[in-house]
């Protein structure tokens, strides 16, 4: 019999999404699905997300403080992925993102909305329409609290908690647990307390079997005060049942033989005229002026995290390099102005695009020499992947998953042809300058620059891979280990 596993977010694309979360959890359970887990996703009935769902049944009903919640059955369109709905109009049915209004304000009652939420699926571990999960696996803060009322249950299934962003934990006051009506004995440092506050995040850490995020290096890293955004302490509490496991790529989406918003595609063999003819429009496309020159690219949203500013901050040293550049992003709104200012400067060889834009990301990725990811931390990261898929050499800040899927251009990694990037320590002017010489340095050498586009074509980023890493995960905990 099949391990069945139930994933409960808060996120799934292409039902409601609002970031990587979404990603991950459409991703992952049609990942392991293929490997032979029985995996399941539930999510909150938002919005318009039963309309997208034609086999939509109604399969039961859940009570949470006296409120009675539908529990709807279907499947995700395009994936076939078995889900249930938790339905409650009043409370899910609203205009706006999944946490947001529609002028971005947060939805007053979110710990409600998402306290409730976790309690319909700690009813459902115990099993819905003939289907019991062995094992509950719950993402980010939104699903983390039904931890408090599975972890007592007699008999139930593991727990599994996977962080994908510590930043944002979920933290209330005293009145909202006692709304919740949250088991009164996890009141305290080691339950779901946090200075005096509520914190859902917490259940997560403490009350599951095990802890996951999306990266090995992310794992070591929330355990220091640097990364740990004050809950380093009540990881290393739990460090033994912290495990990194890379996020995959959607590599149908994301390949370069077959990409259809490329204009030309290419593979390992062809990749050096193909990457030129891309570049050649996409300099048109951009008005970036035609030549040789390396082209650098930075793709992703204006936030500290990121380091768009570094970029800023380095732009008189940069330019003295022989390079072009192209920014895909939006976010802090100073760094948009900013950018615009630097770009409206340097016609034909700065070039910008402020908004989100798919078609326009997978053209730079394919046209790019380089692709800088200068971030502060990166639980993840996903353009890297993206870009050694693409024979573009990723020049990234040492951290997290960047320092996991990326091999710096060591003397050693270059001999034993494992390199396919540049790795920099510094999250400042120097280190990005450092980082972007040696990438230079690498390209100018067409020997060197062949064998990294060449091992980085060939790198596994697939789903299947992480999928199976979860799927040991689950098989330990229910043979009673922790791995
Ligand atoms: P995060 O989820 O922290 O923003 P990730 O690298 O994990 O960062 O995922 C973000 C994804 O969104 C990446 O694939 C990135 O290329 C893409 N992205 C971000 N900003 C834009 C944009 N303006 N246009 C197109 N794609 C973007």
């Amino acid at each position: 019999m099949s391990l069945k596993v139930l994933h409960a977010a808060s996120e799934c694309q292409p039902l409601a999404k609002t970031g990587g979360l979404a990603d991950v959890v459409a991703a992952l359970p049609a990942a392991l699905t293929a490997v032979g887990v029985e995996a399941r996703v539930c999510l909150p009935a938002y919005r318009g997300v039963k309309q997208q769902i034609s086999d939509l049944a109604w399969v039961g009903g859940v009570n949470v403080l006296g409120q009675d919640f539908g529990v709807l059955e279907g499947s995700l369109p395009e994936r076939g992925l078995k889900l249930w709905l938790i339905d409650c109009p009043h409370l899910y049915e609203r205009p706006g993102d999944p946490y947001h209004d529609m002028h971005g304000r947060p939805w007053h009652d979110n710990p409600w909305r998402f306290g409730c939420f976790a309690q319909a699926v700690a009813q459902l571990a115990r099993g819905c329409n003939g289907w019991k999960p062995d094992v509950v696996h719950l993402h980010d803060w939104q699903a983390a609290l039904a931890a408090a009322w599975i972890e007592p249950l007699p008999g139930r299934p593991r727990l599994v908690f996977t962080i994908h962003n510590l930043a944002y934990q979920g933290l209330y006051s005293r009145d909202e647990f006692n709304a919740l009506q949250v088991p009164g004995y996890l009141w305290h440092m080691h339950g779901v307390e946090f200075w005096g506050g509520f914190s859902f995040m917490k259940a997560g850490i403490n009350l599951c079997d095990a802890i996951t995020t999306v990266s090995p290096t992310y794992a070591r890293e929330i355990l220091t005060p640097e990364f740990g955004h004050s809950l380093d302490g009540a990881l290393r509490d739990r460090r033994s049942l912290l495990h990194g496991i890379v996020n995959g790529i959607d590599a149908e989406a994301w390949n370069p033989a077959t990409d259809l918003l490329l204009g030309s595609t290419y593979g390992n063999r062809n990749v050096v005229s193909g990457k030129n003819a891309n570049k050649a429009a996409l300099k048109e496309e951009l008005g970036l002026a035609p030549g040789e020159e390396p082209l650098l690219i930075f793709i992703g949203r204006f936030a500290e995290q990121k380091g768009a500013d570094l970029i800023l901050a380095a732009r008189g040293p940069l330019l003295e390099l022989p390079l072009q550049l192209a920014v895909l992003g939006t976010g802090d709104r100073q760094l948009e102005r900013q950018f615009g200012e630097w770009a409206e400067a340097q016609p034909g060889r700065v070039a910008l695009r402020l908004r989100y834009d798919e078609g326009l990301a997978h053209r730079m990725t394919a046209a790019a020499d380089l692709q800088l990811m200068p971030s502060r931390f990166e639980p993840c990261g996903l353009n890297q992947m993206y870009a050694q898929r693409y024979g573009t050499i990723p020049v990234v800040r040492r951290t997290g998953g960047l320092a996991d899927t990326v091999t710096d251009a060591t003397a050693e990694s270059l001999a034993d042809g494992s390199a396919t990037g540049v790795h920099f320590q510094h999250a400042d002017v120097g280190g990005v300058l450092h980082g972007v010489r040696r990438g230079l340095e690498l390209l100018a050498d067409k020997t060197l620059r062949a064998r990294l586009r060449r091992t980085g074509m060939a790198r596994d980023f697939s789903w299947t891979r992480s999928a199976r890493q979860y799927e040991q995960l689950y098989t330990s905990l229910l043979n009673g280990g922790h791995t």
